[in-house]
């Protein structure tokens, strides 16, 4: 496995490389399984695999959210390493971002709700940090989860607003046994507290199962009062949304398919999770 630090060292790598397809994985590091899923996938389908660990600051709305953000950069290229990836990028931000100037960009509704109402800049951040992944990489393919849905809806919004030829690639969310969705944030969470949070799949699970029976008014009541009655859990946003547009409906019938999304504050761990209602 070849680990670069420097833009110019990987550049001149992939040059000599010279692969027909090239996938690639962005993280913040703290691996976990669900990473590495996105690794295996990005594996199937291209001759390269790069996998980059970059912490990025300018996604990060509060400064002790970024502060607290979990890091074991040892551990994770040990499991890159077990994991075959091919080559890992982990940047400085001085590497990635040697000009101060700071691109805005706007993505309509994907820009005005639920993540981006309750983390303001968040998705302008992801933006500049994946566009200039792009711009180093070159990549063919580029993988991303779909616990983080909003994120993933950003970067395909993005790769047709500055024209890139990605292919971007929606993975499925990976869970804990319990239900969890894998995060690097479950690092900061004890054993009853993680027992606790998987509620919230649970909570989402009864949304998505009442759907014939129930107005989406009732089964916001009943989500809110699940989290309302839990004293571990703080409730930032619950709300479904058009699976295309992201815009939260108040009726059924206003769209095909729809996605429950919440964020819950589980002791100050902040947790994000959604489930598809309709296909
Ligand atoms: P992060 O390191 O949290 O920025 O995540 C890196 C990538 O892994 C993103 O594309 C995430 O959406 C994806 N990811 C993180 N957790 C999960 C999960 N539980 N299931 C699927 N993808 C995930």
């Amino acid at each position: 496995m070849q680990i670069f630090k420097k833009v110019s060292e990987i550049q001149d790598y992939l040059t000599k490389f010279n692969t027909k397809s090239v996938g690639f994985v962005a993280t913040m590091g703290a691996l976990h399984q669900a990473h590495i899923s996105l690794i295996e996938m990005s594996q199937s389908e291209n001759e390269l695999t790069i996998c980059s660990i970059f912490v990025n600051p300018k996604q990060f709305n509060k400064e002790e959210d970024l502060t607290n953000y979990p890091k074991s950069i040892e551990k994770d290229i040990k499991k890159l390493q077990e994991a075959y990836c091919d080559v890992v990028f982990i940047p400085s931000a001085e590497e990635m971002y040697p000009h101060q100037t700071e691109k805005e960009f706007h993505f309509g509704v994907l820009s005005e709700v639920m993540e981006a109402k309750h983390r303001p800049g968040h998705f302008n951040g992801v933006a500049i940090v994946i566009e200039r992944f792009f711009e180093i990489l070159n990549p063919t393919h580029a993988y991303f989860g779909e616990k983080d849905y909003q994120q993933l809806a950003v970067i395909k919004a993005l790769t047709k607003k500055i024209n890139s030829s990605v292919k971007i690639i929606g993975c499925p969310i990976y869970r804990e046994e319990n239900g969890l969705a894998m995060s690097s944030r479950n690092k900061r969470l004890s054993e009853n507290q993680k027992e606790e949070a998987s509620k919230i799949n649970k909570a989402l699970t009864f949304v998505s199962e009442h759907k014939n029976s129930h107005s989406i008014t009732q089964l916001k009541e009943y989500f809110i009062n699940e989290m309302a009655t839990n004293s571990l859990f703080d409730l930032e946003y619950f709300e479904i949304a058009d699976k295309n547009t992201l815009e939260p409906i108040i009726n059924w019938n206003e769209a095909t398919s729809y996605i429950a999304f919440t964020a819950v504050n589980v002791e100050g761990v902040r947790l994000i999770d959604n489930m598809t209602i309709i296909n």
